[in-house]
């Protein structure tokens, strides 16, 4: 059942076509602070409660990174695989057509699972209004997602955080988990400091150097083989031996739920930055905290996505973007240590104190 408190839902809305059979739901969470903006997923198994507690995410994530905007969520239930092209259209523009009357002045759409550019163009397109959603083509003023804005910003959070806890990046051991957009382009920045990755995992492994992995190298094995684990001169494991891997840094950009309660015992890292959206339950956040582990929680360092689309909104720059990221993410991250360690909290439980006095303030 969805709880509704002082934020919100403000709006639930199912919707079906009989034509297409179209059947999708649009949270908005809450419009304090703006629109509500998130984006459109299509999966077999999408609820209304899924849906709710993303659009709540995105409300909490789009406060702290100071953005106008409110949170919400879209799903449509299907399995985009099995459908054609034109019918994954059709479906598309049944539901812009649904929740017409509400974009943009309440909801921006923007792509999520099984959505890209092409789906955010027939869905401007159905509304008649450029506005409607962000991650639209470059010909639509689009800032195509190959820019890497939430990597960036995981990349700079990593830094705030390393330099919060006395670590010195470029003698740090990272390991990365997940090396697709957001890991690879936190890998890709990290490489460029100078920083050195040694354990990196994706879908069919880990693959290890303690000299330090090749970012090009990795890219390259990934074009040519689908995977990570062809990486030269590296030793190769199951994905899962990622949380025991001997760093000082572990960054997530894969799962959910990926770090368990039994899991944090074997964690040898002294800093955890959730690149991936809710790595941790707050119990077993609270568990790693216990053991002297600093996590930078997803709300916190992966909002370069949702810094983009803003960017994207107001007619911005790729550089305005950057810039932007630069001056939020980093901020934010050194706030939220600070105040964790002086109010002896877990950097969530500061993270969403922030936030929601950010919404209620105004
Ligand atoms: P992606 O599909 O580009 O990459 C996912 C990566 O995870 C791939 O390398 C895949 O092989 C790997 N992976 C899958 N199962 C794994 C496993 N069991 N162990 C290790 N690796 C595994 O996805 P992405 O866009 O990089 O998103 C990664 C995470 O970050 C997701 O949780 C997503 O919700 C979150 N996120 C993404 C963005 C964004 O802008 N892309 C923004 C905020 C949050």
């Amino acid at each position: 059942m969805i709880n509704f408190d002082v934020f919100g839902p403000e709006k639930i809305i199912e919707v079906y076509d009989p034509k297409t059979k179209m059947h999708g739901f649009l949270v908005i969470d809450n419009t304090i602070l703006g629109p509500g903006k998130g984006g459109i997923r299509m999966t077999p198994s999408v609820t209304a409660q899924e849906v709710a507690d993303l659009a709540r995410a995105m409300t909490y994530k789009c406060a702290l990174a100071d953005l106008p905007f409110g949170g919400a969520k879209s799903g449509i239930v299907g399995d985009s695989r099995s459908l054609t092209a034109q019918q994954k259209k059709d479906i598309i523009v049944a539901f812009a057509k649904s929740i017409k009357n509400l974009v943009p002045d309440l909801y921006i759409a923007g792509p999520d699972i099984a959505t890209t550019q092409e789906e955010m163009r027939l869905f401007a397109q159905t509304i008649g209004d450029n506005k409607a959603c962000t991650g639209k083509p470059i010909d639509m003023g689009g800032i195509p997602h190959e820019l890497g804005s939430t990597g960036y910003g995981v990349f700079l959070a990593t830094k705030q955080a390393c330099e919060f806890l006395g670590i010195d990046i470029k003698n740090a051991k990272i390991a990365i988990e997940g090396y697709g957009n957001v890991g690879s382009f936190a890998g890709k920045f990290l490489t460029e400091i100078g920083a050195k990755i040694t354990h990196v995992s994706d879908r069919d492994g880990l693959t290890h150097n303690s000299n330090g992995l090749s970012h090009e190298l990795l890219i390259e094995s990934i074009e040519m083989y689908g995977s990570v684990i062809k990486h030269p001169n590296s030793l190769v494991f199951h994905n899962d031996t990622i949380l025991e891997a001997d760093v000082d840094i572990l960054i997530t950009a894969a799962i959910p739920d990926r770090v368990r309660l039994n899991d944090v015992d074997k964690i040898k890292a002294k800093l955890i930055v959730e690149g991936s959206n809710i790595p941790a339950s707050i119990e077993v956040e609270k568990a790693l905290h216990a053991k002297g582990i600093w996590v930078v929680p997803d709300i916190v360092c992966n909002t370069g996505g949702v810094i983009s689309s803003y960017t994207e909104h107001i007619n911005g720059t790729p550089e305005d973007m950057f810039k932007r990221i630069e001056n939020t993410i980093p901020k934010n991250t050194k706030l939220i240590l600070e105040e964790s360690k002086a109010m002896g909290k877990i950097p969530r439980e500061v993270a969403l104190e922030i936030a929601k006095e950010r919404i209620l303030k105004s």
